[in-house]
């Protein structure tokens, strides 16, 4: 969890990498369903260009979908679900039907002034969702996938008046669910800045405990 921009998609896929767990972000599923024109794709797409929650209802189905595979039946990590208390409940019952449970909830944090400007320079990869950023973590080719050799693009809801808006809802929809998940002891709040690297050192190091 965290604010846009914050580093979450970048700690989740190392973390993936990590564990040999995948890494489900339902912002990449999302992006992969308005981008092949899906129904599901183009109910969501207005509003995700104008940053806001897409209907919980789409949300549930993609991820009932994506945690029914074999892969995630080791375990996953998740990225942008839950984001509302009602989703909380809806994790909650589609864990029980897998017979499974959430280890732990990272929370990370830094300014609204370093997301806005992470996010500023944020380009992704439209095929394969890697990010990069054009100062912190540029590809080694300009505006070129390291990873599957696409052209980068910048997410349309990176643009600075959709970024002040999805900082609204974050604060007001997801912001709440942190203290549901502190009480039952397995947030952990981990210092999102600086380089990619020291902040997944601490989050490991704040992976364990009860
Ligand atoms: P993200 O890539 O996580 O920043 O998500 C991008 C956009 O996808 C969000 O601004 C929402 O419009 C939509 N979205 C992603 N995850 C969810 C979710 N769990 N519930 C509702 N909408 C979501």
């Amino acid at each position: 969890m965290g604010m846009p921009g914050v580093g979450k998609g970048t700690q989740a896929a190392m973390l993936s990498e990590a564990l040999g767990a995948p890494h489900v972000s339902t912002g990449d599923i999302l992006r992969q369903a308005v981008a092949s024109g899906s129904p599901c794709g183009r109910r969501a797409r207005s509003y995700m260009e104008s940053g806001e929650l897409v209907p919980d209802d789409l949300v549930e189905d993609l991820v009932v979908e994506r945690l029914g595979r074999p892969d995630a039946r080791a375990g996953f990590i998740l990225d942008g679900f839950p984001r509302s208390l009602e989703q909380v409940g809806l994790l909650d019952q589609i864990l029980v039907r897998l017979g499974q449970a959430l280890d732990r909830v990272f929370l990370l944090t830094t300014s609204p002034t370093e997301v806005v400007r992470r996010l500023g320079g944020r380009r992704i990869c439209p095929r394969c969702d890697s990010v990069y950023h054009v100062d912190n973590q540029p590809p080694r080719s300009p505006g070129v996938c390291d990873r599957c050799g696409s052209a980068l693009a910048q997410r349309a809801d990176d643009a600075e008046a959709v970024v002040r808006g999805r900082l609204e809802v974050y604060a007001s929809q997801t912001l709440p669910i942190v203290e549901r998940y502190r009480e039952r002891g397995i947030l952990r709040e981990i210092d999102g800045t600086g380089e990619p690297r020291d902040v997944a050192a601490r989050l490991r190091a704040g992976a364990g405990g009860g």
